[in-house]
């Protein structure tokens, strides 16, 4: 099943008197559990396909259809449910807080929703997705005292913590070093392979691109090749 598509979407953004294009007529399908890299260089429209996916941009014309809702149909309350209960997000910058330690950044998503879990659940759980990437020593750090792997990896289980059906990460390896880089996306192709989590990463580095099994590469806002590995 397809879990998102997006149907001959288009986005302009207004330039003084002219406009940018940024992207021209994609589409594409993400099944569920696929693990995807949307490719290109640098203002090949990678954010603005990602922030539509996200639901934090909208389409000029098109359509994005998430677990076949399709998004323009929906009021603001409803979008930003979807977002709560559909999509974790990953950035560049980490955007963890810097006077909450790993366990309360982690935490943080669930203060803003309705989750119904116990108190003791919460702990449980949380403490289980900081095992999986590999901070259990550092739960009671803040931000300033990791690396910048572990606070990405502070970030990757922040994004899983109300358990969405996809995560989004635009460009998460761009402020690591490369080693570092292909460690988080290893780590999230393994959470990808355990808990079925759908990944959507957007990347300009070539090795990273070579660990996703669904590659989008795009050019000038358009899609120059779309190719799919076995798993
Ligand atoms: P990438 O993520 O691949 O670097 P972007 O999606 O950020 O590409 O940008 C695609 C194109 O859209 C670029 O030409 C960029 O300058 C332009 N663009 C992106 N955001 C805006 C904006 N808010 N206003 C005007 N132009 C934008
Ligand atoms: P990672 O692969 O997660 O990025 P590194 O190899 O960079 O980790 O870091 C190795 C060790 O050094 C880790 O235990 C990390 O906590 C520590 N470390 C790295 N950078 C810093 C820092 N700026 N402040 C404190 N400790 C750090």
């Amino acid at each position: 099943m397809a879990i998102v598509q997006l149907k001959d979407v288009h986005k302009k953004y207004p330039l003084g008197k002219t406009e940018v294009h940024a992207v021209r007529g994609v589409s594409f399908e993400i099944m569920k559990g696929d693990f995807i890299s949307i490719a290109g260089p640098s203002g090949s429209g990678k954010s603005t396909i990602l922030n539509m996916l996200g639901c934090i941009d909208v389409p000029t014309d098109g359509s994005v259809v998430l677990n076949g809702v399709e998004t323009k149909d929906l009021s603001d309350k409803e979008i930003t449910r979807l977002r709560h209960q559909f999509i974790g997000f990953i950035f560049q910058s980490f955007n963890l807080v810097p006077v909450l330690n790993v366990y309360e950044n982690i935490e943080f998503p669930l203060l803003l929703g309705k989750e119904k879990m116990s108190q003791a659940e919460k702990t449980q759980w949380i403490d289980f997705l900081i095992e999986q990437v590999g901070l259990t020593q550092w739960r009671n750090h803040r931000p300033n005292e990791l690396s910048g792997g572990q606070r990405q990896r502070v970030a990757i289980a922040r994004a899983l913590v109300t358990k969405p059906e996809v995560v989004l990460a635009d460009e998460p390896t761009a402020n690591l070093d490369s080693a570092t880089g292909e460690a988080i996306i290893e780590l999230m192709k393994k959470i990808n392979r355990e808990q079925e989590t759908t990944f959507i990463f957007s990347t300009h580095d070539t090795t990273i691109v070579d660990i996703a099994d669904h590659i989008i590469r795009l050019h000038d806002g358009q899609i120059a090749q779309e190719e799919r590995r076995e798993r």
